[in-house]
C-alpha cells in the first residue's frame, strides 16, 4: 500500500530545504548548488529571471528526476527516493501545457487525479470546479489556455495538500479568474496549514501573500528576505552628493541601481533605514527623499543587480 504523507509528518517545521542541490541536464546546470530553507506554513514566493531554474526546483521537489549532488528535503523526506508520499503531499500547478491524454475530458481530467488521490476531497472539487467555472465536459484539447489552466487549479488544491508549488499561477487567468484564485488561495491558507512555494515573474500579484522573497540567479538562491525587509528596506531615495564624493566608492550603503548624474541621484537600495540614514549622514550625502520600493520594484532591482 502506498504511504500517504497527509497532514506533513508531525514534527516537520521545515517544508522544504535544500543544501547543496544541484541539477543538470547535460552541459547545462539548471540549479547550482541550491541553498533553500522553506518553513511549514510560510508562503515563499521566488522570482528569477527566465532560464534560472524556478520550474526545475519544482520539479525536482516533486521527485521528477534525481539531483546530481547536494540534498533535498520534503516534510523531511527524500523526493526521488520517496516520490509517491511526497507527491501526495503536493498540490502542483506546472506552468506549461503539456498532458499525455488531450482527448479527455475535463470531467474525467478530474476523475483521472483523483483516483491517486486519497485525500481527494469532492466537495471541494465541485465547489473549485464552480470558482473556476471549469468547463467539465469539453476535451481538454479544445479547451483555450485560461481554461486549461483553471482545471489545473482545481486538481492542484482539491486534495488541499499541504504544499502547494504553483509556476507561474495566475499566466493564462483573466482578471476576474485572477480575483477568484487569490480569494481561493486565502481561504485555503486560512483553513488550513499550507506551505506555498510559487515562482512567478508578476510578485505584485502576490504582495499580499508574500512572507519571503527569493530571488534565484543562474540556478542559486541569491536573495531571500523575510516580509519585514521587504516592507522596510527595499527602499527609493533621492540623494544629493556633494562634489568630489563618488557613491560609488562607499561600502555597505546596499545600493542595488542609481540613475542620475550631478548632485541629485535616485537610487533603489536594499538598506535598513537607520543605517542607511547614518552612513549617508557620515558620508556627507544628504537623503532628499524616501519611499518604500514595493515588491514589483524591489524584485527588478534585484534581478538587475544580480545579473
Ligand atoms: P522561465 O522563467 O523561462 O520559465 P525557469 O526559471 O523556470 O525559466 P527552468 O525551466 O528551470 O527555468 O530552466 C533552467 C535551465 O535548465 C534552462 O537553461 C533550461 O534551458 C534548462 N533545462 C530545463 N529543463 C531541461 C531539460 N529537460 N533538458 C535540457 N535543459 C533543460
Amino acid at each position: 500500500m502506498t504511504e500517504t504523507l497527509h497532514p506533513p509528518t508531525p514534527g516537520t517545521r521545515t517544508a522544504i530545504r535544500a543544501t547543496g542541490l544541484t541539477r543538470r541536464f547535460g552541459s547545462v546546470t539548471a540549479l547550482d548548488r541550491l541553498d533553500l530553507e522553506i518553513p511549514t506554513g510560510c508562503f515563499f514566493v521566488l522570482v528569477g529571471r527566465n532560464g534560472a531554474g524556478k520550474t526545475t526546483l519544482m520539479e525536482t521537489i516533486l521527485g521528477f528526476g534525481a539531483p546530481q549532488d547536494g540534498t533535498l528535503e520534503c516534510f523531511g523526506l527524500h523526493p526521488h527516493r520517496k516520490g509517491a508520499q511526497v507527491r501526495a503531499a503536493i498540490g502542483y500547478l506546472p506552468e506549461g501545457r503539456a498532458w499525455p491524454y488531450p482527448r479527455m475530458s475535463g470531467a474525467s481530467f478530474l476523475s483521472h487525479e483523483a483516483a491517486f488521490r486519497t485525500e481527494w476531497d469532492p466537495e471541494w472539487a465541485d465547489r473549485l470546479c464552480a470558482t473556476f467555472e471549469v468547463p467539465l465536459h469539453q476535451r481538454v484539447e479544445a479547451m483555450s489556455k485560461g481554461e486549461f489552466r483553471r482545471l489545473r487549479i482545481v486538481a492542484a488544491l482539491a486534495h488541499r495538500p499541504p504544499l502547494l508549488l504553483l509556476d507561474e499561477p495566475s499566466d493564462g487567468l483573466d482578471p476576474i479568474m485572477r480575483e477568484r484564485l487569490h480569494e481561493t488561495l486565502a481561504e485555503q491558507l486560512s483553513e488550513r496549514e499550507t506551505t506555498v512555494l510559487a515562482a512567478t515573474h508578476r510578485p505584485e500579484e502576490l504582495a499580499g501573500f508574500a512572507e519571503r522573497l527569493g530571488v534565484l540567479r543562474a540556478g542559486r538562491m541569491h536573495t531571500v528576505l523575510t516580509r519585514d525587509q521587504m516592507d522596510r528596506e527595499g527602499l527609493e531615495v533621492r540623494v544629493r552628493i556633494p562634489e568630489g564624493i563618488d557613491a560609488g566608492t562607499i561600502d555597505n550603503l546596499g545600493v542595488l541601481s542609481r540613475e542620475g548624474e550631478g548632485p541629485e541621484e535616485l537610487w533603489h537600495l536594499l538598506a535598513e533605514p537607520d543605517t542607511l540614514a547614518e552612513r549617508c549622514r557620515n558620508a556627507g550625502i544628504e537623503v532628499v527623499e524616501r519611499r518604500p520600493l514595493g515588491v514589483r520594484e524591489l524584485a527588478i532591482a534585484l534581478l538587475e543587480a544580480s545579473k
